[in-house]
């Protein structure tokens, strides 16, 4: 551990790390916060502040902090082979058999994973992939990827084109050729006085009208969240996938379904395809994959796509040097194992979720809250002005920052997107963990609503 004090540690920063997704200048002002150790569920920053991790890390840490397991996993498989590569007719073991483990928990129809690093280079390799798969069957044309408005797909180039985030664009003329986006199917946010139900047609038809606008042959893929994370766990009316999946069978595309977030039990499933009985041809996943405790991500592929590139042959010329890396996959193993071993999901499914949403549906109570929705361990709170016409407050985004401050103050992290405050905790967060976060939720939004005046 650090022997350097709190100051001496922001000041070093300050001078030397240049941190993600981050205004510089304001950081500089604002200074920053120190998280040194961490325990289950629960952070410790340098001051000795404990925080109850309401977002599993950035919606990865989800067999919680602590796993001694995971961290022998690593050690054991760095000293035996810390690195080697998979190009070359190579592999390793541990490689191999989280392969064969993820198929196992996949949807039936999907049985190879292709490594990666991240959720970016998952992203950069579906990119590469779907563009391959039409190349092989003879369908060059079939090149464009229709993705959606306020997606989150990473943030390389690819990733950052793929997702819909209107500032990212902005820095550094994205998206590149080839991909465009459609309308997110956000009812609470854009759905006007349709019915959440109507609203859900409709987002969905937005796809089949952007196919007819650009020409089947001209199409390769969808790729979609099942549930947007980053963009502010939006949760799409039930009308949804049945329309989108209807679109998709009468079109010869493919569908992509990033399951970054909502992969490896996040739903209450091991993959959110199986809450919402979709059939992708290719899932990228990351996050959860290792708990987040070493970086990995991958591409779950589909049967008919394998067998496509098997088929034609001819090398695929795309795959990164820690692709199927020995001591992350070893980690992900490990991971897997814990949570079959404590039916992790399971819990998820029957206890913990039921009992995090029953108890977070009762902030919509709350003057400030216009509404409350979750799906497994995610949920969202939209703070709003006026609950019933669902008007915001001006400058988007000051409540929730405000309200996100205020929850660190009080021992909570939650994120704000906007004025929609988020939280995705570890799976394996207990029932009274799940009270003290709802009670300090609670404290906060009176807070927030105090120093409004409202
Ligand atoms: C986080 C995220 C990514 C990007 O993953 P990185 O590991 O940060 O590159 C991609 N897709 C989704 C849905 C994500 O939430």
């Amino acid at each position: 551990m650090s022997k350097l004090n709190t100051a001496a540690l922001q000041a070093m920063d300050a001078a030397h790390y240049l941190h993600p997704f981050t205004d510089h200048k304001d950081l500089g002002a604002r200074g920053t916060r120190i998280i040194e150790r961490a325990e289950g569920v629960y952070l410790w920053d340098s001051e000795g502040n404990k925080v109850l991790d309401g977002m599993a890390g950035l919606w990865c840490v989800n067999i919680g902090y602590g796993r001694t397991e995971l961290a022998e996993a690593a050690y054991k498989q760095m000293l035996k082979l810390p690195y080697y590569n998979s190009f070359f007719q190579c592999t390793n073991p541990p490689a191999i058999e989280l392969a064969k483990a993820i198929a196992e928990v996949a949807p039936e129809h999907m049985n190879h994973v292709f490594f990666t690093g991240s959720g970016s280079e998952s992203n950069d390799t579906v990119l590469r992939m779907v563009r391959r798969y039409w190349d092989l069957k003879g369908k060059p044309g079939k090149k464009t990827i229709i993705s959606r408005v306020n997606g989150y797909h990473g943030s390389t180039v690819a990733g950052a084109s793929l997702g819909g985030m209107s500032v990212m664009h902005e820095q550094g003329d994205l998206p590149i050729p080839g991909i465009v986006h459609i309308p997110q199917p956000y009812w609470y946010g854009e759905g006007g006085d349709m019915s959440p139900d109507e609203f859900g047609i409709w987002a969905a038809q937005q796809l089949e009208a952007k196919i007819q606008e650009l020409g089947i042959d001209q199409v390769g893929a969808f790729i979609a969240e099942p549930i947007q994370g980053a963009g502010g766990v939006i949760i799409p009316p039930d009308t949804y996938w049945p329309e989108i999946k209807r679109i998709l069978a009468k079109y010869d595309i493919l569908l992509v379904i990033d399951e970054v977030i909502c992969g490896f039990g996040r739903t209450g499933q091991w993959f959110a395809s199986q809450h919402y009985d979709l059939k992708p041809d290719l899932m990228p996943i990351a996050k959860g994959m290792t708990s987040g405790y070493l970086p990995m991500g991958g591409v779950i592929v589909s049967d008919r796509v394998v067998e496509t590139m098997v088929e034609h042959g001819g090398e695929f010329y795309h795959g990164y040097t820690y692709s199927g890396h020995p001591a992350s996959a070893a980690v992900g193993l490990e991971n897997l194992r814990i949570m079959r071993d404590e039916k992790i999901v399971e819990y998820v499914r029957e206890e913990a979720a039921p009992y995090l949403q029953e108890k977070i549906a009762g902030l919509a109570e709350h003057r400030l809250v216009g509404e409350v929705r979750g799906v497994g361990l995610l949920g969202a709170i939209e703070l709003v002005k006026d609950k019933a016409t669902r008007e915001r407050f001006p400058d988007k985004g000051t409540v929730g920052t405000l309200c996100r401050d205020l929850c660190v103050a009080n021992g909570l992290v939650m994120r704000a997107v906007g004025d929609t405050m988020i939280m995705s905790p570890p799976l394996v967060i207990s029932r009274s963990e799940i009270d003290e976060l709802v009670d300090k939720a609670w404290k906060v939004l009176d807070q927030v609503a105090e120093q409004l005046g409202v």
